[in-house]
C-alpha cells in the first residue's frame, strides 16, 4: 500500500515535470518565434515577435539593445530617426560612464570618432588671466582617471552599430505612437514607420522605453508633468587657443 501510493507520487511528480519543461519550452519558443500578425493597415510587412522592443536608440537604447543582441537575445530596436543626430548635448562621458562603457564591452562605440581623452576641467580666470586645473581623482593605481569627449551625434552612430552588429537585433526606423497595455501589463507599441503609412502593433515580452527626457510615452506611464528648470546654451568654438 505504502509502495504503491509512493509509486503514485512519483509518477504525478514525473508527470509535473513533464508538463512543467513542455510549457517553460513552448513559452520560450513562443518568445522566440511567435510572428506579429496585429496590424491596423494592410502592409504585408509582418515583424517577427522580440523577447525584448526597445523604443529609442540613444545612449540607453543603443546600448541595451547592442548587450542583449550579444547574448543572443531577440531584440528589436525602434528609432524614429536613424540618421547621425546634430544636437549640442552629451559631449562628454565622464570618467565612471567611460568604465561602465568599457564594462558593458562598448569601447568600440568610441573608434573612428576623434574622442579626446579628458584629464578634468581647466577654469580660466579672465581677470587675471590665470588657469586654474581641476584634474579628475586618480584611480587605484594612483593614475588621473580619464573620460571622452565627442560630437554626440557620432558617438550615438557608434553606439546604434555596435547594436546593428548582433544579429539578433533588428532596427525599425518607426515612431512609437502608443504603448499597448493589457490588463495593466505593457505588452508592445504601436508604431508609425518611416516610410510607410498607417499604423503597425508589435508585441514583446518586456517592452523598454527609452525614447529621452522629452518621452511622449511617459506620459501614459506617470501622472506628473515635466518641468523645464533650466536652458542649456551650447557654443561651437574653432580652432580654439585655449584648448590643452
Ligand atoms: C543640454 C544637455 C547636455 C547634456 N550633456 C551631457 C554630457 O555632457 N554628458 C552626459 O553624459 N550627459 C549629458 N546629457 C544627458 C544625456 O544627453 C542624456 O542622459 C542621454 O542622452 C539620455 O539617453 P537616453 O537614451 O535616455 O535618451 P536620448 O539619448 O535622448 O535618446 C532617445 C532616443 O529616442 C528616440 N525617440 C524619441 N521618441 C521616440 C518615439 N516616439 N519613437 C521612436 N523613437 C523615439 C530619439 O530619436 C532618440 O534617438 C545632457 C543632456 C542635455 C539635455
Amino acid at each position: 500500500m505504502i509502495f504503491s501510493a509512493g509509486l503514485l507520487l512519483v509518477t504525478c511528480g514525473i508527470v509535473f515535470i513533464t508538463v512543467l519543461l513542455v510549457k517553460v519550452f513552448n513559452y520560450k519558443q513562443q518568445a522566440k518565434c511567435k510572428v506579429n500578425t496585429l496590424q491596423d493597415d494592410s502592409s504585408p510587412a509582418a515583424v517577427v515577435e522580440p523577447e525584448v522592443l526597445i523604443v529609442g536608440a540613444g545612449v540607453v537604447g543603443s546600448a541595451l539593445a547592442a548587450v542583449l543582441g550579444r547574448e543572443g537575445r531577440n531584440v528589436v530596436l525602434l528609432e524614429r530617426d536613424m540618421s547621425e543626430p546634430d544636437r549640442i548635448l552629451g559631449e562628454l562621458l565622464q570618467p565612471g560612464g567611460f568604465h561602465a562603457l568599457q564594462e558593458l564591452g562598448l569601447e568600440a562605440a568610441l573608434d573612428g570618432i576623434e574622442a579626446e581623452a579628458m584629464h578634468g576641467y581647466v577654469v580660466h580666470d579672465l581677470h587675471t588671466g590665470s588657469n586654474v586645473v581641476l584634474h579628475y581623482p586618480k584611480d587605484a593605481e594612483g593614475r588621473v582617471q580619464a573620460g571622452r569627449a565627442f560630437h554626440h551625434g557620432r558617438f550615438i552612430a557608434g553606439l546604434r552599430r555596435e547594436a546593428q552588429k548582433q544579429e539578433t537585433v533588428t532596427v525599425i526606423e518607426a515612431t512609437a505612437t502608443r504603448l499597448i497595455e493589457e490588463h495593466g501589463v505593457i505588452v508592445g507599441v504601436q508604431y508609425k514607420a518611416k516610410d510607410g503609412e498607417g499604423t503597425q502593433h508589435l508585441r514583446a515580452s518586456l517592452t523598454v522605453v527609452a525614447d529621452g527626457c522629452f518621452s511622449r510615452l511617459r506620459r501614459s506611464l506617470v501622472n506628473e508633468s515635466v518641468v523645464v528648470s533650466s536652458h542649456f546654451v551650447g557654443v561651437l568654438m574653432e580652432s580654439c587657443p585655449q584648448f590643452q
